[in-house]
Formats: C-alpha cells, sequence, structure tokens
C-alpha cells in the first residue's frame, strides 16, 4: 500500500491533469484530490493492524469460556460501483481499507471516466500486490448484476445516484450479499446569529462550489436566521457572482464545467422550475454560451414547497437560500428533505449546538466549519443517502468476517 502511494506521489501533478480532463475540476483540486488518496493510503498501511486486532472479551466466564475474542477477516472479491466525480479518490478510500484488510477489489467505475479507472486497474500490482488484487471491469451499469451474483463476489460498495444504489442494493440483496451505499445529499448550511457570519458566509461559497459543485457532502441549503439573513446573503451572493469560471487546466479557474451534458440539463431544469414557480434567482440562473457544460454560480431564494429542488439535490453549483425565525423553523427545514448525509451548523451557543447535534437527521454534523472527508473520520449517511460506513476503523471493518470465538 505504501508503494503504491509512492507511486501516486511520483505522478501527482500527471493524474491531476488526467481528472481534469475527464470530469472538469479545476487543476488545483485535482492535485489535491490526489494527494488526499496518498494521505488515506499511509493511513490505512499504518493503522489496518490497529483496526483489524483481536478484541478479547473482559469476563469469558460470562459465557463459559476460558477465552473468547473477536477477529476481522476479509470477506473476499469485493464490487466497487463508484462515480466520476472524485474519480481516484472514490475508488482509493474504498481500496485502501478493502485491500489492507485481505479483500480483493473489483471495480466497475463511472462510463465518463475510463482513463482514471484504467489506471486503477494496474495501480495494486504495479506496486506489488498479488495478480487479481484489484481490477476494472469496463462494464456498463445493465453488466453488474451479473457480476454481483457471482458466487465468487462477496459484496458490493456504491457510491452515486439512488436509482443505482437501489437497484446494486436489490441484487444484493436477492444474492444475500452485503451493500454499502453511499447516495445523494442535499446538506444543510445553518447559520445562527451567534455565528461569525462573514466567516460562514465565505466558506458556504467553497462548500457549495468546491468541485465544480458535484459532491454529496456540498452545502447545498442554506438556512440562515432572519437576525442575520440580510448580512449573510448579501455576502454569500457577491462572493458566488465573483466566482471565475472558465477552463479547469487554468490556475485561476475556481469553477470549471459540469462533468456531462446531462447532468448540466438536470441542473438548469431544477432552476427553471423553481424560477417559474416564483422564486427569486439572486445572481446566476444563466447556462453561458459556447463550448463546455458550463453552468453560472447561482444563489435562489423565496422557495416553496412545491418546487422541486426543495427536496431533489441540486449537483452543480447552485445554492439555496432559506431565511427562517428561530432554531426549529432551521431544524425542520434542515430535516425536511428525504437525505441525511452531512449537515453544518454555525453557532457560538453551546446549548444550541447540542440542541442541533442531538436533532439533525444527518449521517454528521460539523459545527463552525464545512464538511469534509477526513481518514480519520467515519463517512456516511441515514435516511435516503444510505447506508454503512466508509474510512475510519469503521470503513475498514464493513467489508470484514467479523468471527466469533469460544474456547472451552
Ligand atoms: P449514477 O448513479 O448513474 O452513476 C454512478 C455509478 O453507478 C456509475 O459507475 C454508473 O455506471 C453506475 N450505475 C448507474 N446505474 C446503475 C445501475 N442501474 N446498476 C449498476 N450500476 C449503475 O450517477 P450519475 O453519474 O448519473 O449522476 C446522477 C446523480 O447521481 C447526480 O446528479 C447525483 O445526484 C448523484 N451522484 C452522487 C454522487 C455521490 O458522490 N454521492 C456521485 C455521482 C452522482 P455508468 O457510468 O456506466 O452509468
Amino acid at each position: 500500500m505504501l508503494a503504491a502511494a509512492d507511486i501516486l506521489d511520483k505522478q501527482a501533478e500527471g493524474l491531476g491533469e488526467l481528472i481534469t480532463m475527464e470530469m472538469g475540476k479545476p487543476i488545483a483540486q485535482s492535485i489535491a484530490e490526489v494527494h488526499k488518496c496518498i494521505k488515506a493510503m499511509r493511513f490505512y498501511a499504518a493503522r489496518a493492524e490497529e483496526f483489524l486486532a483481536d478484541v478479547p472479551l473482559g469476563n469469558p466466564g460470562a459465557v463459559g469460556a476460558s477465552r473468547a475474542w473477536t477477529r476481522y477477516e476479509p470477506l473476499g472479491a469485493i464490487l466497487a460501483v463508484m462515480p466520476w466525480n472524485y474519480p481516484l479518490w472514490q475508488v482509493i478510500r474504498f481500496a485502501a481499507p478493502a485491500l489492507m484488510a485481505g479483500n480483493s477489489g473489483l471495480l466497475k467505475h463511472a462510463s465518463n471516466v475510463p482513463q482514471s479507472a484504467l489506471f486503477l486497474d494496474t495501480l495494486f500490482e504495479r506496486a506489488g500486490f498479488p495478480v487479481g488484487s484489484f481490477r476494472t471491469l469496463l462494464i456498463g451499469g445493465p453488466d453488474v448484476a451479473a457480476v454481483l451474483a457471482d458466487e465468487r463476489v462477496k459484496a458490493v460498495t456504491l457510491t452515486g445516484s439512488e436509482p443505482a444504489g437501489r437497484s446494486v442494493a436489490s441484487t444484493a440483496a436477492d444474492n444475500v450479499k452485503k451493500s454499502v451505499l453511499e447516495l445523494g445529499g442535499s446538506d444543510p448550511f445553518i447559520v445562527m446569529p451567534s455565528a461569525d457570519v462573514s466567516q460562514a458566509a465565505a466558506t458556504a461559497v467553497r462548500a457549495r462550489t468546491s468541485n465544480n459543485g458535484q459532491s454529496c457532502i456540498a452545502g447545498k441549503r442554506f438556512i440562515v436566521h432572519t437576525e442575520v439573513y440580510d448580512a449573510f446573503a448579501t455576502e454569500f451572493v457577491k462572493l458566488m457572482s465573483e466566482l471565475v469560471v472558465g477552463d479547469p487546466l487554468d490556475p485561476a479557474t475556481q469553477v470549471g464545467p459540469l462533468a456531462t451534458l446531462s447532468g448540466r440539463e438536470e441542473l438548469a431544469e431544477l432552476v427553471d422550475d423553481a424560477r417559474v414557480l416564483g422564486a427569486q434567482v439572486l445572481t446566476g440562473g444563466t447556462v453561458p454560451e459556447g463550448p463546455g457544460f458550463f453552468y453560472a454560480p447561482t444563489v435562489l431564494a423565496g422557495l416553496t414547497e412545491e418546487m422541486r429542488i426543495i427536496q431533489e439535490e441540486a449537483f452543480g453549483p447552485v445554492a439555496s437560500l432559506y431565511r427562517v425565525r428561530d432554531r426549529e423553523e432551521a431544524l425542520r427545514v434542515a430535516n425536511q428533505t428525504s437525505f441525511g448525509l452531512s449537515s453544518s451548523v454555525w453557532t457560538s451557543d453551546a446549548q444550541e449546538e447540542e440542541w442541533f447535534l442531538a436533532n439533525l437527521d444527518a449521517g454528521a454534523v460539523f459545527i463552525n466549519g464545512m464538511t469534509v472527508s477526513h481518514q480519520e473520520l467515519p463517512f456516511g449517511g441515514i435516511k435516503r443517502s444510505g447506508f454503512g460506513r466508509e474510512l475510519a476503523a469503521d470503513g475498514i471493518r464493513e467489508f470484514c468476517n467479523l468471527k466469533t470465538v469460544w474456547k472451552a
């Protein structure tokens, strides 16, 4: 694993260019993605043994044993169905723990990032893993069911849309195999009066537009207390409208094109639906002329229940602003979607912080900061954002047989 990390390290810039060429994120973010992978690989290389160590039962006499313990064993070949938004990171955050646990990996990557998929195909063998430890399958979505049904494949992990997740998880269930699903999100970003409003606004812009807005854990709905709404909205809209949109290979670019034409069309439809039903477009809301699937960074306000964007995920640089009277209304708006991935709360009131922590329907709460995935922290959602966890100790244990041992 360390040797595989070194391979990435030696060609971080070239791999960054490959990512940008395939899916359009700004080059600095692509290179940062490669470094994030390297860190996670080194993390699991260093920590896997500790995460997978036997756990002895303190009082074996209670179960009539002289000793009792649990151990983690690999399951075998794990299928990973992965998306294009972080072409290397999404795969590495599965592969690093899975391989360190002694599993092998089969990758069905998104069809629009074949070069990244082929790079990953040989990475682990080049680093010295046994032949066949990790393989890319250049197949389409409809071919996944047959692979998953094969008795040599023991489990599946999928990151992507809800329809893809539902289809793959039901195939897994039909075959009585475990699945981990990391689906979409429409994360709330709540700003209360005691927050540092200008820091919240600047962070909100990064949260919403990083990766050209195509991140499951992006803050997408900005829920702001009425006392600070005007100050936040003014700053947020100003910063969103000043973003440099353009060629993602140009280091000055902050927002590049969306990855696919269909992605842009779906995003434009969501905005148009809201606009027709009376939403205010505070900035953006336009498809720029010329080549590339660009969409202008956009802020919407005045949203009402019948608009699709209230419930659906905006997978691009489109932010929704909500004005709320109090913390109860903030929570109601935050929890009103079918998603439950992550959340962000801005407050300096300890009691309020605890109240949101206890009541937000989400797999994570970030306080006074934006959601970022870290290899040290478990990552995953509830509700229709999926189930199971990636990263940290929990992630490496997902694809293990937890074997219980009892000894007379
Ligand atoms: P998809 O869910 O369609 O694609 C993700 C992966 O699943 C790809 O490898 C895809 O393969 C595969 N796939 C799709 N349908 C099936 C199926 N029925 N059975 C097996 N595998 C399948 O995502 P899209 O690229 O179409 O993006 C659409 C939406 O998905 C976004 O708007 C966003 O909401 C969400 N999404 C969420 C991501 C996240 O990080 N949580 C990442 C990407 C998307 P193929 O490419 O060959 O179709």
